[in-house]
């Protein structure tokens, strides 16, 4: 199998059949929709070593981490949105108000129309299928546009859709700029973007031209506080996990640790231990480390890691060639370092020791809004505190990565980590016109409705 571009003369062919497909109404049916939703969750379900093998191939990423980081939660998202459409497409009456009443208020629930669904590369089935589940279930009609980073895994969506889904409903455009470029050129009832912070700009701006929503799930550096009254073993277990799962190319992977200097030392020990009870002496040679994308990706980690002005304690090896980045935990790190610029997206964590709880508040709030906050700590007070003197998209006490997946909560970001939600209920209602209706009765002219009409005499400014 290779990958093959969408050619640009077949988007507006693509894009036309989405548009017929809204228009027939077919999607108005919530059986309908039900019909698409249980073909996707066959699609996975049927495919799932598909999957597994092409992203192996793209991102050498260990057959577990590819169940339990994507697979296993797109499927949780097909389902919510397969269980619960009918109830979150019935129309909603607003709270009763006695100058209303009798016009009958409603809020239907509208699909968007024809909406586009633009992924990334680093989780390329939870980002793109996860919100696409919403999107069907809200009634669209939905092109999606896999990244041209994991091109195997592009390959398979693009083979598999039209097998299992009305291709009038749902459409792969493959590509990379050129091919999104195009797609920007037509108004969408929505667009959903997953990616870079630099990239959502040029979306914003595109999106601007067409007059079209955008939902931005975006990044950045998602910091974990590891407070004195912490579990520590239990802290480096998770946070290390969390960093080097999917060779840290997770959006809420922990960026970096704020440690409080008097269980630094002892923090420190226990990443240790657990480094070597993951990876061994040689992590090379580790079935358990994920790839990094591309060799350029690499590079710029290998260009951030050299630079540090911080104290490289383990890892720190990079093959460029092999997309591979040892697990790196990097200790001193100063505020402004190298690795401190941007989100690092690779396995390396940096470690900046602090000497009071306000000092991690006042370093995170000084930053942009993360897209998750990571608090470590056994003391309510001390959780509380961080959770109520910052901002972030979402923030989780005890664990690091898990969020997106939890049901019910919306997840999303805030400030440069984006905004808008995409999972569950939220997701429903990001493709979803809220359409506030009224059935107007005549007999309200002869009641309070006919003062309106003039003339305008002083009586009826009386009555
Ligand atoms: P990216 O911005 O490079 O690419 C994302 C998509 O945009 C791809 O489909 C790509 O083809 C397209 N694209 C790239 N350049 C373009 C251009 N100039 N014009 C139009 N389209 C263009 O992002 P990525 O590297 O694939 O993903 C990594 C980023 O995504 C990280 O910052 C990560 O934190 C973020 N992310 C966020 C979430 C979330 O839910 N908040 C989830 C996953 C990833």
């Amino acid at each position: 199998m290779s990958f093959n571009s969408t050619p640009i003369e077949e988007i507006p062919v693509i894009r036309d059949a989405l548009v017929k497909g809204f228009a027939s109404g077919k999607t108005k049916n919530v059986q309908y929709r039900k019909d698409q939703l249980i073909h996707l969750s066959y699609l996975l379900h049927e495919n799932r070593s598909r999957f597994v093998e092409s992203l192996a191939i793209d991102l050498k990423r260990p057959a577990l981490e590819t169940d339990f980081l994507e697979i296993d939660g797109t499927i949780a998202e097909v389902r919510e949105a397969y269980t619960n459409v009918e109830k979150w497409s019935k129309p909603e009456s607003p709270a009763f108000s006695l100058n209303w009443f009798s016009m009958n208020p409603k809020i239907r629930k509208e699909p968007k129309g024809v909406v586009l669904i633009i992924g990334p590369f680093n989780v390329p089935l939870w980002c793109l299928l996860g919100p696409l589940a919403g999107a069907i279930a809200a009634g669209n009609t939905v092109a999606i546009k896999p990244s041209e980073m994991t091109p195997m895994t592009a390959d398979v969506i693009a083979e598999l859709f039209p097998k299992y889904l009305d291709p009038e409903v749902v459409r792969v455009v493959k590509g990379g700029i050129p091919q999104t470029s195009k797609l920007l050129e037509y108004p969408w009832g929505h667009i959903c973007y997953t990616g870079s912070q630099r990239v959502a700009k040029i979306i914003g701006v595109a999106a601007a031209q067409t007059l079209t929503p955008v939902t931005f799930e975006l990044g950045g550096k998602s910091p974990v506080i590891v407070d004195t009254s912490a579990d520590l073993k239990l802290a480096a277990r998770r946070i290390l996990w969390g960093k080097c799962a999917n060779a840290g190319q997770l959006c809420v992977a922990p960026d970096y640790v704020l440690v409080l200097r008097e269980v630094e030392e002892q923090f420190i020990r226990e990443l240790q231990q657990v480094y070597t009870a993951f990876f061994g002496s040689d992590p090379a040679k580790s079935d358990s480390i994920s790839r990094i994308v591309s060799p350029q990706h690499t590079l710029r980690i290998k260009n951030l890691v050299e630079s540090t002005k911080g104290n490289i304690l383990i890892g720190g090896q990079i093959d460029v060639n092999e997309r591979y980045v040892a697990p790196t935990i990097v200790t001193d790190v100063p505020g402004d370092d190298s690795l401190m610029t941007d989100e690092i997206f690779g396995p390396v964590l940096p470690i900046i020791s602090v000497d009071s709880l306000n000092q991690a508040i006042g370093f995170i709030n000084s930053r942009d809004h993360p897209l998750v906050l990571y608090i470590f700590s056994e003391d309510k007070k001390v959780k509380e505190k961080v959770f109520s003197s910052t901002n972030s998209g979402g923030a989780v006490a005890n664990d690091v990565v898990i969020l997106p997946a939890a049901a019910g909560l919306p997840f999303g970001g805030i400030g440069a980590s984006g905004f808008g939600y995409t999972t569950g209920k939220w997701g429903f209602n990001t493709f979803t016109h809220f359409r506030g209706t009224l059935d107007v009765p005549s007999w309200l002219d002869k009641v309070v409705l006919g003062s309106r009409f003039p003339p305008y005499t002083d009586k009826k400014l009386a009555d």
